[in-house]
């Protein structure tokens, strides 16, 4: 049952289009042949966003296999018997401009080989860009942090290579702070000192330090401690390759390896890591593609 419930967040994918500022997105479908059916939210999106996609006609015991970015791609079914695989496609907030395709293979009963793919063209996505001048030390950490930064992000690959085979989430995504509606500086990029950095990857909240934070989904944590960066940092595994991260937090509450319900209290709002003030930072991560968490939210009824 809990599978029937987050299509109900994707079913309004299908008919709301961009949220606000973007032009209107139509969905689009192809008849690959007589019973394979592709459909996407979307034949155009932009960097940063999230595509639903899925294969209506599907054998309960045919086996498919789905591409997007070079990646193949978890699907499921609402049900084992379900005619229909689900899939979503995270469009990278740096994945270049440009024409793509959703590539499928499947193969016949009497194994012969099939293929299909539907056209995803990729717009680039509307973020600013802040020029800032500052000290060399607040730029450059030492080689001790480096160190430290590093390691941060091997242990962040290793999370994000890991796809739990399963559906860990049960119904709608919500916010991860109370009464918040919406947030900021997805995408923004930073030239610090002439020099272009990563772009920001998450969505940041304003929030006084203490202010409870809440898991945005179930699932299971699978990280809960201070990075270099982020500070006091939990990342949840959703399955299926979906991830949600809070950063900066004061203090954390979960252990990594627990399971947490949806709106269960994880940490506290805080200033911790590379940071000017107390804010939430929130991400999500769909197959390594790092998309606007804002969009899992307010896409649905
Ligand atoms: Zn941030």
């Amino acid at each position: 049952m809990k599978r029937v419930s987050l299509l109900l967040i994707f079913a309004c994918l299908w008919t709301a289009g961009a949220h606000a500022k973007q032009p209107a997105k139509a969905p689009v479908k192809k008849t690959c042949d007589s019973e394979i059916v592709l459909k996407l939210s979307s034949a155009t999106t932009s960097q940063g966003s999230l595509l639903l996609a899925e294969i209506a006609g599907a054998k309960p015991s045919q086996e498919f296999s789905a591409e997007w970015d070079g990646r193949l791609i978890p699907l499921w079914r609402e049900n084992p018997a379900s005619p229909t695989l689900h899939a979503l496609l995270g469009v990278d907030l740096e994945k270049p401009p440009g024409r793509y395709e959703w590539k499928l293979s499947w193969s016949t009963a009497d194994g012969k080989p099939l293929a299909c793919s539907l056209p995803i063209t990729v717009r680039a996505g509307k973020f600013p860009t802040e020029h800032l001048t500052v000290e060399k030390q607040f730029v450059q950490p030492d080689p001790e942090q480096q160190k430290r930064a590093e390691e941060d992000q091997k242990k962040m690959r290793a999370i994000y290579d890991t796809v739990t085979p399963e559906v860990l989430w049960k119904g709608k995504f919500v916010m991860p702070l109370k009464g918040v509606t919406t947030g900021g500086n997805f995408g923004r990029r930073r030239v610090l000192n002439g020099e272009a950095r990563s772009p920001h990857a998450g969505v940041d909240f304003p929030a006084a330090a203490g202010t409870p934070v809440y898991a945005a989904q179930s699932g299971k944590v699978v990280l809960a401690e201070n990075l270099y960066y982020s500070g006091n940092t939990v990342v949840i595994d959703h399955g299926f390759g979906i991830y949600t991260l809070y950063a900066h937090l004061s203090e954390i509450n979960v252990h990594a390896g627990e399971p947490v319900e949806t709106s269960a209290e994880i940490g506290k709002v805080g200033a911790t890591g590379r940071v000017t003030g107390p804010h939430l930072h929130w991400g999500l991560t769909i197959d390594h593609a790092r998309v606007n968490a804002l969009q899992i939210v307010q896409r649905q009824p």
